[in-house]
């Protein structure tokens, strides 16, 4: 979520940055298009003034009277264009023949001007343009327009300037809002800077010949837009060029980057702010919740891992709760519990099954003999020769009591029981356990088996068949002992049979 929201953060804010640019780079386009159709209208009035001043001039050398004429021509012509500041007309030498001022002035000779220099120089029919320079007479400073005056015979025959007011260009750009850092330049195609705004007195007349703008791009194009750094304040800034379509001149307007984007950094910096703080809300929150949630999982995987540590303990205690301590077979309780189910499952489907009741023959005279601690020992060895004497899965050996055994042998009839009965007798015998009461002086074991066979529907109690293992057991010991006795169990009837 936080990387999405920065990326489209990030986005907006930089269509944003392009959207101030573009819109910088049009108004400058705009601004430089009107200003050189204002610089070529108004040097187009004068140039009209200038032809006609040269028409009342060329030629003719001027009478007194004329003179007069002359004068009061150029103070009309003065009067009626507002870019005009003054009107003037030299010989060949630079001597003051005419001017739009009240009073000729004959103490000045022009001669040392640019605009003198050039038309002494250059026989050409357009006008010319000079650098700005400060008014001999009125100390204002000026652009100066000239056409040169050619005598009859087609020599240098003087010059008529007219002077343009800074001030006129002055007031029209001050109307154009370019920041506080802006600039507005009117430059000759000779990179004579002829106006700059806000003025300067240091860059009136300066040659831009050596700046990049100049160099790389007014130069090669008619008008363009371009981002540079000032090699003057260090300031970046968005410029706009047009060359003017009637004289070689051409306009740079160009407007701080920085200012520009003031406004756009501003509201950037609070929503990146804004933004911060959402992050910071969102981690916190996230953090909390992940928190939670890796809580929640470590209580369920506790819980889950307690559960099944509660299930095997009880699996143990229940298997524990099962076993005869002394022995490990099952005991009596979990006996009574099976010998239960299997009957009521007989009860249920038929089939067939065996007891086996199994006394140790003798066993108090071998306590009495050898002592409790050997009672028991031999008794836990019965136990195992019995266990691996009942070998199927489903049978199920245990101690009913004292030196008592009792083996449930499933689906087993009166042959398989008869069997697992003379095997057990043999594994005892086979421990060789030494008994000197005993006949043989071995420990044996007699053994009392009952089966049950039948079809499904009859009914038999486990305290009957008990008893009737009992019984069988009984008559075991009856006859000797170390021996089997089977009694079949069929509700009322019994029948016997012994293995001695
Ligand atoms: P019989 O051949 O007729 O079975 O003679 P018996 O001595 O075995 O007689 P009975 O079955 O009555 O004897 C049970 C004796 O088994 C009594 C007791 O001394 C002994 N006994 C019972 N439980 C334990 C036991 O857990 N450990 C030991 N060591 N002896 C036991
Ligand atoms: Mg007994
Ligand atoms: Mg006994």
């Amino acid at each position: 979520m936080c990387v999405i929201i920065i990326a489209l953060e990030t986005w907006t804010s930089w269509r944003g940055h392009a959207a101030e640019m573009e819109d910088a780079f049009r108004s400058t386009a705009n601004m430089a298009l009107a200003l050189s159709q204002h610089a070529d209208q108004a040097l187009d009035e004068v140039d009209i003034v200038l032809r006609e001043v040269l028409e009342q001039m060329q030629g003719k050398p001027l009478a007194s009277t004329d003179k007069e004429r002359v004068h009061n021509f150029l103070v009309r012509n003065v009067g009626e264009v507002e870019q005009l500041a003054g009107l003037f007309v030299y010989d060949e030498k630079g001597a003051w023949i005419a001017s739009s001022q009240p009073v000729l002035e004959t103490r000045f000779n022009n001669s040392d001007r640019d605009y003198f220099q050039y038309h002494q120089a250059h026989r050409l029919d357009s006008p010319f343009i000079g650098k700005p320079l400060r008014s001999k007479s009125t100390g204002h400073w000026v652009l100066t327009m000239s056409r040169r005056i050619d005598k009859p015979d087609g020599t240098f025959g003087g010059v008529v300037v007219a002077t343009l007011d800074i001030d006129f260009f002055e007031r029209f750009y001050r109307q154009f809002d370019i920041g506080q850092r802006g600039t507005i330049l009117l430059v000759s195609n000779d990179a004579t800077v002829l106006y700059r705004r806000p003025l300067r007195v240091d860059s009136m007349g300066m040659s831009l010949e050596h700046s990049q703008l100049f160099q790389r791009y007014v130069r090669s194009a008619e008008a363009g837009q371009v981002e540079l750094r000032s090699t003057q304040d260090g300031v970046l800034r968005i410029q706009s060029f047009r060359h003017l379509a009637r004289y070689p001149l051409f306009v740079a307007v160009a407007v701080s980057k920085d200012e520009i984007l003031q406004t756009w950094r501003r509201h950037a910096l609070w929503r990146a702010a804004g933004i911060i703080l959402l992050l910071l809300a969102i981690a916190y929150g996230g953090n909390k919740m992940v928190a939670q949630v890796s809580l929640r999982e470590r209580a369920q995987a506790e819980a889950v891992q307690a559960k099944s540590e509660l299930e095997t303990m009880f699996q143990v205690l229940q298997s524990q709760s099962r076993r005869d301590g002394l022995t490990g077979v099952a005991n009596r309780r979990y006996f009574d519990e099976l010998l239960a189910s299997e009957t009521a499952r007989f009860s249920r489907s038929g089939g067939a099954f065996s007891l086996l009741m199994i006394d140790v023959d003798y066993f108090k005279q071998y306590n009495d003999r050898y002592g409790h601690a050997a009672g028991d020992i031999c008794l836990k060895a019965i136990a195992s020769a019995i266990s691996a004497a009942a070998q199927r899965e489903t049978d199920t050996v245990a101690r009913y009591g004292g030196e008592e055994f009792a083996v449930l042998l499933h689906e087993c009839g009166r042959a398989g029981a008869l069997v697992v009965a003379g095997r057990l007798i043999a594994a005892v015998r086979a421990l060789a356990i030494a008994h000197a009461a005993a006949e043989d002086g071995l420990v044996s074991v007699s053994i009392g088996i009952t089966s049950i066979e039948s079809r499904k529907g009859f009914d038999c109690l486990p305290r009957e068949l008990i008893d009737s293992a009992d019984r069988a057991l009984y008559q075991a010991k009856e006859q000797g002992r170390a021996q089997w006795v089977f009694r079949e169990f069929s509700g009322s009837g019994t029948r016997v049979a012994w293995s001695a």
